[in-house]
């Protein structure tokens, strides 16, 4: 009898075998098959997971804020972490506009007509200060029942704060919180152990039904995208957890690796929480801060989705013969920064805030139905990154805060 794999490894054998399967599914023509018998799979695991992404991100967070056991150090990291999510997401940007431009000055964008006939029937995002006033909100439950995780984030600021100041008198709501986090963790660890599953019958299906041929005159805005998503992550997260806490890179994608493949087959920040989780602490994390960090990075830090957004918008403008000046392209770092924000955690989320840096260029938003057909390719590499992104954070924000960094076996 062989020895049993561990998660990552029985997850990344999945994703090979996936790919192959599919692969061979799409020479044969099977896609429909997969579509039918085998996305559903998937769909069930990740509404699984789903479905426990309120009370995690609200139990994690509460718990977090309450072992830090006052409100200033809560302050404190707050303040580290908002800080590192900005500055990693404008420099995201950065990287995103740099690389479209080397692509659209090289003639590498073609130009894919326009896109007449198309139209978005897609939501189109608020304005600044209407998202704004909608992090706020005026009914718990709905918020709850919505899955509206700034909200939630907010109502978990709050209960925390006011589980810190009852004092004594909080301690039978902290400890309920305390239990009942327990117990969401056990379900969630059980619902991880099924992932090589997921993530096999997903591939099979990603591979089968998008099919080498569909890259076909987008391969270009895709590998600009990925070159961007890579030279993010080697070269930002690398000289961030090197230098601010100390560990080396191999080790940081190593650990990292498990979450970074559940991302890139899930396509969901949120619902890879708990993987991440796991990662940061066997990283060496310190348990309350990436049980702070984590769910903030889940629902408000998006590097990938703010260099997808600036590549497809400097793409977009080239199909639609616009040329962007250098103020505009600072808007679109301000806008796409903002527009990561908002994003949720969730599949395809970041195309449809997509639709608010396009707004604010003055590009037509029906123009996104060009690269409608592909989003979740990019969508893959920017929940990866994005993962990534809340786990270096966490390492950092750890060291920041005076902890020590020390890996697990
Ligand atoms: N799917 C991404 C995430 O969950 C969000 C996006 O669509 O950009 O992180």
């Amino acid at each position: 009898m062989a020895q049993k794999w561990s998660l990552p490894k029985q997850i990344l054998a999945a994703l090979i075998a996936g790919i192959l399967v599919g692969t061979l599914f799409y020479t044969m023509g099977l896609a429909d098959f997969t579509a039918a018998y085998l996305k559903p799979l998937g769909t069930i695991f990740v509404n699984l997971l789903k479905f426990l992404v309120v009370p995690v991100v609200l139990l994690s967070m509460i718990e977090g804020i309450v072992s830090m056991g006052d409100m200033k150090k809560v302050g404190a990291v707050g303040w580290k972490t908002v800080f590192y999510f900005l500055c990693t997401t404008a420099v995201a940007c950065t990287i995103g506009l740099i690389l479209g431009n080397i692509f659209s000055n090289a003639g590498l964008f073609p130009i894919l007509g326009n896109a007449e006939g198309a139209e978005w029937t897609g939501k189109t995002s608020q304005n600044f200060m209407d998202t704004l006033v909608a992090i706020f909100p005026d009914n718990m439950w709905k918020a709850f029942h919505n899955a509206d995780m700034l909200q939630v984030i907010v109502i978990a600021i709050l209960l925390g704060g006011g589980i810190l100041s009852a004092g004594e008198k909080g301690k039978l709501v902290e400890d309920f919180v305390h239990s009942a986090y327990s117990v969401v963790d056990r379900v969630m660890l059980g619902i991880i152990k099924l992932s090589p599953f997921a993530v096999f019958a997903m591939m099979i299906w990603v591979v089968a039904t998008q099919g080498p041929a569909i890259l076909g005159s987008l391969a270009m805005v895709l590998l600009c995208a990925y070159i961007a998503y890579a030279i993010h992550a080697v070269l930002i997260y690398s000289m961030a957890v090197k230098a601010f806490s100390g560990i080396s890179p191999i080790t940081f994608f190593k650990g990292a690796a498990p979450a970074m493949i559940f991302a890139f087959t899930s396509t969901s920040s949120a619902a890879t929480l708990p993987v991440s989780k796991e990662c940061a602490d066997q990283l060496g994390a310190q348990d309350d801060i990436s049980a702070f960090v984590l769910p903030l990075g889940a629902t408000i830090n998006m590097d990938g989705t703010a260099i997808y957004q600036c590549v497809a918008t400097i793409f977009l403008a080239n199909c639609a013969g616009i040329h962007l000046t250098l103020q505009q392209m600072v808007v679109i770092v301000v806008t796409a920064t903002v527009a990561s924000i908002g994003t949720a955690g969730t599949p395809g989320a970041g195309m449809i805030m997509l639709a608010m840096v396009l707004t604010a260029m003055g590009i037509d938003v029906n123009m996104i139905m060009i690269i409608y057909g592909i989003d979740r390719l990019f969508d893959m590499g920017r929940t990866a990154l994005n993962v990534t992104g809340d786990i270096s954070c966490s390492l950092c924000v750890t060291k920041w805060q005076g902890g020590k960094i020390i890996p697990h076996e």
